[in-house]
């Protein structure tokens, strides 16, 4: 079967022909028929961040066609529409059995990230226990963003609490950030979208979004914000980017009672002084990927329409070096996505 290895950090993948793996009895051979492309590829080719055994196979939104089965595998069959969850979990420990999989500490790997080979090849072996069924309304190229991207920004939502009527603040609109200003618009909240790229204006409206901050030319996001808000300030702020700047304009961004949810992360670190914590009753979330739940919750809402389509870009196995090229150019404004022909 063709893949695209990653052999050095800091080089182009090579396209090749490798075995296609064999497999243990709960494992089934799954088709790939879209791949998503996000940022974490990119930390993977750079070595920054995770570092997988190499040569090592990315890819880990994986959208595609149950090929083959195990010998113990039940509930699949040959044909079946599947994506895959991302986290190989135990399946056992306390975070497992209580629907927090994306905390279970014996995790065996990450599809296309960590010790398991991913997407960015023709089959991907896979624990049965990780597939979940694609409902017919839902398109591929969908299906694979709602791997990470989808499954990221509803169990951000799902932390955040956010509430009818509340203002949100998300920083930065690219995959997950997309998919959040429509979950926060759907929750019924006033969502106000800030980015570096002035360029992203229109497609944060296009998503749902009713005010747009450029960061790049405003000075002063949170008196930016104050003045959106009618002087009440974010009752939310859900941080993509975990930068310091755009955490240091969020928390001076929040009401009094405000909770700051952090989604994206960096090297960077931000000081939040205790007084404005404690005077302020301000609350720090962190969130995770998603749930397994989370990831069914973002099919039913593509299947349901309430979702719209982020993928705007498409690539073949071929052009993987030219598509992790764009991604990093900064230019793409929503999605990139690996499809294959059947
Ligand atoms: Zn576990």
């Amino acid at each position: 079967m063709k893949a695209a290895v990653l052999h050095h950090f800091g080089q182009p993948l090579t396209i090749e022909d490798v075995a296609q793996p064999a497999l243990a009895d709960d494992e089934v051979l799954v088709q790939t028929i879209a791949c998503g492309i996000d940022g974490t590829d990119l930390k993977l080719c750079d070595g920054f961040g995770y570092t997988p055994e190499l040569p090592f196979v990315m890819g880990h939104e994986i959208a595609g066609i149950v090929h083959q089965i195990g010998n113990r595998v039940s509930g699949f069959q040959v044909g079946d529409r599947v994506v895959i969850y991302n986290f190989l979990i135990c399946g056992k420990c306390m975070f497992c059995l209580t629907h927090r999989e994306q905390l279970c500490p014996n995790m065996r790997g990450v599809m296309g990230v960590l010790n398991w080979h991913g997407g960015y090849a023709e089959y991907v072996r896979v624990p049965a226990q990780q597939l979940i069924p694609i409902p017919d309304e839902v398109a591929w190229e969908d299906a694979a963003v709602s791997c990470d991207a989808a499954l990221t920004a509803v169990h951000a939502l799902e932390r955040s609490r956010l509430r009818l009527g509340e203002t949100v603040v998300i920083i930065g609109i690219g995959g997950v950030g997309s998919v959040l200003v429509q979950l926060a618009r759907l929750a019924g909240a006033h969502v106000i979208v800030i980015d570096h790229d002035g360029q992203r204006a229109h497609w944060a409206t296009e998503n749902g979004a009713h005010d747009f901050l450029d960061s790049s030319v405003e000075a002063d996001i949170p008196q930016a914000v104050q003045t959106l808000t009618h002087g009440m300030g974010a009752a939310c702020v859900i941080d993509v980017v975990g930068k310091e700047a755009t955490m240091n304009a969020g928390f001076n961004s929040l009401q009094r009672s405000g909770r700051m949810v952090i989604v994206g992360y960096t090297p960077e670190q931000y000081p939040v002084p205790g007084k404005q914590l404690a005077q302020n009753e301000l609350e720090v979330i962190g969130t995770r990927a998603g749930r397994r739940q989370n990831l069914l919750d973002a099919l039913n809402l593509m299947a349901n329409g309430q979702l719209k389509s982020i993928v705007r870009y498409r690539y073949g196995l071929e052009q993987i070096n030219a598509a992790l090229d764009y991604l990093r150019s900064g230019a793409a404004i929503g999605r990139i996505v690996l499809k294959y022909t059947v």
